[in-house]
């Protein structure tokens, strides 16, 4: 069975990384500035056990009650853990005690809360490092998704960069619905260099999931976060 799920695994793995590599050759990059995240959402540990054992360690969730069981369970491994889902704020206590780095940061407050569960976590020896922040910018202004409007960006990139809990390391975002990708992500990629030239250290560009990883990597993606395309389908009870 398991076996079976590793060679799954290791077959998709090989397509998405192919499909990276194609990207990046087409845009002229180098494949070694594209992160690969493993979305592991609605996937068991068992699953996210089977892609550290095959090299992939950066995985993500979007949920903070199910990352923290998985992340429980395989507290021996090597895994970096990422938050990519919308969170409120009262799950920042349980998040800075399991996340590497929060890519979904779209407010003030939020970010606030972060860093002081953070120096919590810190203090009781929960977690060793400061946490690495993504800003999620909207590309879009449509409620619900998430995202900070990209006229509010500065303001809130500047109050991660003032925490001595939080690292700004770059902007998230994804893809608006029903709509070309492209210039979405033309978007993003403009808002990166700006908040690059305020933040020199902040140079990363998460954007691009299954089905739009190739047009976000001509767009500058640093980081791409891919469930379905590697793990299968999650069914229509989770978006
Ligand atoms: C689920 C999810 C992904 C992965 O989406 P796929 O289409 O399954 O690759 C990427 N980013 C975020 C924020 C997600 O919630």
């Amino acid at each position: 069975m398991s076996e079976q799920r590793r060679a799954e695994l290791a077959e998709s793995l090989a397509e998405v990384r192919a499909r990276i590599g194609a990207a990046c050759a087409d845009a002229g990059r180098d494949p070694g500035e594209v992160r690969l995240l493993a979305v592991t959402k609605t996937f068991p540990a068992a699953d996210a056990a089977l892609l550290a054992e095959l090299g992939i360690t950066d995985l993500a969730e979007n949920r903070d009650q199910e990352a923290a069981a998985k992340a429980r369970e395989l507290s021996g491994l090597s895994i970096r853990w990422h938050m990519v889902g919308r969170m409120q704020r009262n799950k920042a206590r349980s998040v800075a005690r399991w996340a590497a780095e929060v890519q979904s940061v779209d407010s003030p407050r939020l970010a606030e809360a972060l860093a002081k569960a953070v120096r919590a976590a810190l203090d009781d020896g929960d977690r060793a490092q400061p946490l690495d922040v993504l800003v999620q910018a909207s590309l879009d202004d449509a409620e619900g998704r998430g995202g900070c409007p990209l006229d509010e960006l500065d303001a809130l990139t500047e109050v991660v960069a003032r925490s001595s809990e939080l690292r700004l390391r770059g902007l998230m975002a994804v893809a608006p619905l029903g709509a070309d990708p492209a210039p979405a992500f033309a978007r993003l990629a403009a808002a990166a260099e700006r908040t690059r030239r305020e933040h020199p250290g902040a140079t990363e560009v998460s954007a691009g999931m299954s089905g739009d990883l190739d047009v976000a990597i001509h767009h500058g993606s640093t980081c791409v976060r891919v469930g379905t395309a590697l793990l299968g389908g999650r069914g229509l009870a989770s978006l």
